[in-house]
């Protein structure tokens, strides 16, 4: 039987300098593709304009030349799904916001920010405060009477959800328990990320999408919306985290693992890329290696599956 080619992705968002994160999902995304012979897309997700910045499209860009990670569609490459920054694709969400509204399953949410973190709103299994449907069957008159621009909001499915993550397994969510009715689009008109990845991901014909675990819960509300829109969905593999000694997940605030400290430390990229695949257990010894080099070795059976603690490289 020929299977159809993969296509995965990795979709940034640039609003700080990439992180051994970052680093981690860009490589075992790529290296997911690449030992499959499949095609890599690069998303940029700058929709959020007061915290993405130009600059850090422009670094990322140049890390990943860096890193040796090539892409054969995306920002800086161009191809036919184009354009790849998510800034410049607010036509498709507007068009998919309209497709939801008329299937009547997206509503105005006038909740101010105080109001939706009241203390009676419910809360997810993770302590997200879920959003609790408030405005969801105000009438007409009470929604022409509201003088603030509303949000938007999808009627949540109640069922569960049941999917097997590539690299964790079975699951099963349900989307109104972890999320309740989730956001489309915020009230100062930005697109939200489930809206936007979701219809992304179909447009650009994404079949498999690697990315960090604390996304996990995410597949329940992209389901869907893939399924709303009529659309195969993609296989999800979500990988473990890169948590600092203390145990907090690492971020764009952990300076000494971002890009320009690790450059300014390593001339060539094999030792980061030979340490991330030693601590994940890809590789045996932590010895440098170049991207290219390591996708004989990479397999997802070799992955581990429990959160990775990192030392100083
Ligand atoms: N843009 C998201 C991030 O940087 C990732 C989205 C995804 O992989 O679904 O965290
Ligand atoms: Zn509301």
């Amino acid at each position: 039987m020929t299977r159809k080619p993969i296509r995965g992705r990795f979709a940034p968002s640039p609003s700080g300098r990439m992180h051994l994160g970052n680093v981690f999902c860009a490589l075992i995304s790529w290296l997911s593709v690449r030992a499959e012979n499949g095609t890599m897309v690069l998303r940029i997700e700058d929709l959020d304009t007061a915290r993405c910045k130009e600059e850090y499209t422009e670094q990322l860009l140049d890390d990943l030349r860096f890193l040796g990670l090539d892409y054969d569609e995306g920002e800086g490459v161009g191809g036919p799904c184009g354009p790849y920054r998510q800034s410049e694709r607010q036509d498709i969400y507007r068009e998919a916001l309209s497709f939801l509204t008329e299937k009547q399953l997206v509503y105005p949410c006038y909740c101010s920010r105080d109001e939706l973190h009241a203390p009676s709103a419910p809360h997810a299994s993770d302590g997200r405060v879920l959003y609790s449907g408030t405005c969801r069957d105000l009438t007409t008159e009470q929604r022409a009477a509201k003088t603030r621009s509303p949000a938007y909001r999808l009627k949540a499915k109640d069922d569960d959800v049941v999917f097997t993550d590539g690299h964790y397994g079975p699951q099963r969510m349900n989307v109104r328990e972890e999320w309740g009715d989730f956001l489309i689009r915020r009230s100062d008109g930005m697109f939200a990320y489930q809206l936007a990845v979701s219809a992304d991901d179909a447009a650009m014909g994404i079949t498999q999408v690697v990315r960090g675990r604390d996304l996990l819960t995410s597949v329940a509300p992209q389901l869907q919306l893939f399924e709303l829109f009529g659309e195969m969905p993609p296989s999800y593999y979500h990988i473990p985290m890169l948590l600092a000694p203390d145990g907090r997940r690492l971020s764009k605030r952990d300076r000494d693992l971002d890009m320009g400290a690790l450059r300014e430390r390593f001339s060539s990229p094999e030792p980061i890329i030979g340490h991330l695949l030693y601590l994940s257990g890809i590789l045996p010894c932590d010895e440098p290696i170049s991207a290219r080099d390591a996708v004989a070795m990479f397999s997802w059976d070799a992955l581990c599956r429990q959160d990775i603690v990192v030392r100083q490289i």
